[in-house]
C-alpha cells in the first residue's frame, strides 16, 4: 500500500534497513551543506578546547536526517550517545535517571523533543544550563531541595514542530539548525550510495527518477529504492534501469511529483468540498478522518514547499499547480470555475 510505504511507523525490518544505510561521518552526509559546515566548525572548536559541544536543536520534517546527524555528532566528538524521545520520558524521574547515568561528555539525543511533558522539561532546564539537578527530598513542611551535580553532556534535540517547544527550552540551545527538503541531485547521490551499500546496480537515470519522486526526503528515497529493487528482482533484472524504476514507482502509485494517494486525497478534498479553500485545518482533518498534527507534520510541509498548497490566515488553499496536476480546471479570476465565468 502506498501510504504504508511513505508514512508508516518503522517496523523492525525497516529500522534495520535504515540503520544499514545511515552515514556515519559528517563527510558521508550528503546535502544540507550549510548545516554540516557549521557543525564541523563547532565540533572542531569544542574538541580543540576540550569542552562539550553546545546543545544542538535540529528541526525539520520527518526523514530528513536529524537522527542520523545526532549520531554523527557523537561519533565526530568521539563520545557515547544515549537515545531517548520526548513521549517516552513520562515522569521527571525517568529523565533524572538518564541524566545521572550519562558518561561524562556524552551526547543525549532526544527525538520529538516537543513532546516532552512540561514537568519533565522543568528538570531539563537546570541540567542544560548549569549541569545540575534539583531534587526535592521529603514532603510536606520538611521538604527541601538538593542540588546534584551532573556530568557535562551535549543535548541534541530533534523536532518536527519547533513552534511547540516551550521558549525556556528553545532558548537553551546554543546551536539551532533547520533541515530543508533535499534537491533531486542530492537525493540521487543518496540513493546511489544506498544502492552501493545494498550491492544493487542502479543506473544513473533510474536514480534521478527515484530522487525526483521522493518528496525531497532521504527516508522516502531509500524506501522507494528498496521497493523498486524488489520489483526489478521479481522481473529477473539484476540492474535497476529507468524502465524498471518507472514500473516500480507506478505500481506503488507514486506520481511524477512524488505525491501519493493520501496527498492527492487531501488536495482533491479541498478542491471538491471547499472549492479549493480556504479551509481551516480542523475541518480538513475532520473531512479526511486524520489527526490535525499528522496533517501539519507529515502531509503539509512538502505540499507547501512544492507549491501545491498555500497557508493563508483564513486556512489552506490549493494552487493552480495542484489543480492542473490532478486534472481539475483552473479557476478564473474571482474564484469562479471556467463555466461560471462571465
Ligand atoms: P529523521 O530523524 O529526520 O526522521 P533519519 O535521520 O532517521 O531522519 O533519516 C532517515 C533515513 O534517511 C536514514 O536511513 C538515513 O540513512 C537517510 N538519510 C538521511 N539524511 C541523509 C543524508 N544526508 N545522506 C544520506 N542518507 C541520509
Amino acid at each position: 500500500m502506498p501510504e504504508l510505504l511513505l508514512r508508516a511507523q518503522k517496523d523492525p525490518a525497516e529500522a534495520t534497513y535504515e540503520e544499514s544505510l545511515r552515514p556515519r561521518r559528517l563527510a558521508e552526509y550528503i546535502g544540507q551543506e550549510k548545516v554540516t559546515a557549521n557543525l564541523a566548525v563547532f565540533i572542531q572548536a569544542a574538541l580543540a578546547r576540550g569542552e562539550c559541544l553546545d546543545h544542538v536543536l535540529l528541526f525539520g520534517p520527518p526523514g530528513l536526517g536529524k537522527t542520523t546527524l545526532a549520531h554523527i555528532v557523537a561519533l565526530e566528538l568521539g563520545v557515547p550517545i544515549q537515545v531517548t524521545s520526548g513521549p517516552v520520558l513520562e515522569r521527571a524521574g525517568d529523565l533524572a535517571a538518564i541524566l545521572t547515568n550519562l558518561p561524562v561528555g556524552s551526547v543525549l539525543f532526544v527525538d520529538e523533543i516537543h513532546r516532552i511533558p512540561p514537568q519533565v522539561a522543568e528538570v531539563l532546564y537546570p541540567a542544560l544550563e548549569d549541569f545540575c539537578l534539583d531534587l526535592v527530598v521529603g514532603s510536606g513542611p520538611g521538604a527541601r531541595t538538593m542540588r546534584l551535580q551532573l556530568p557535562r553532556f551535549t543535548l541534541v534535540g530533534a523536532t518536527t514542530r519547533p513552534g511547540l517547544l516551550p521558549p525556556p527550552l528553545r532558548d537553551r540551545f546554543g546551536i539551532v539548525h533547520r533541515l530543508d527538503f533535499y534537491q533531486p541531485a542530492a537525493l540521487a547521490r543518496i540513493v546511489q550510495r544506498s544502492a552501493g551499500i545494498l550491492g544493487v546496480k542502479l543506473e544513473e537515470d533510474a536514480a534521478w527518477e527515484i530522487a525526483r519522486r521522493s518528496r525531497g526526503t532521504p527516508r522516502v528515497a531509500n524506501r522507494l529504492l528498496r521497493r523498486v529493487r524488489d520489483f526489478a528482482q521479481a522481473q529477473g533484472s539484476e540492474v535497476i534501469t529507468l524502465e524498471a524504476a518507472r514500473f516500480g514507482l507506478e505500481r506503488l502509485e507514486v506520481d511524477a511529483y512524488g505525491l501519493d494517494e493520501l496527498d492527492r486525497r487531501l488536495l482533491s478534498a479541498i478542491i471538491e468540498q471547499y472549492r479549493g479553500g480556504p479551509v481551516g485545518l480542523r475541518s480538513l482533518a475532520a473531512t479526511l478522518g486524520e489527526d490535525q498534527g499528522t496533517l501539519e507534520d507529515i502531509y503539509e510541509p512538502y505540499l507547501l514547499q512544492a507549491g501545491f498548497l498555500q497557508r493563508t490566515p483564513r486556512g489552506r488553499v490549493v494552487t493552480d499547480l495542484a489543480r492542473r496536476h490532478l486534472g481539475y480546471p483552473v479557476l478564473a479570476p474571482g474564484g469562479l470555475f471556467p463555466e461560471e465565468a462571465p
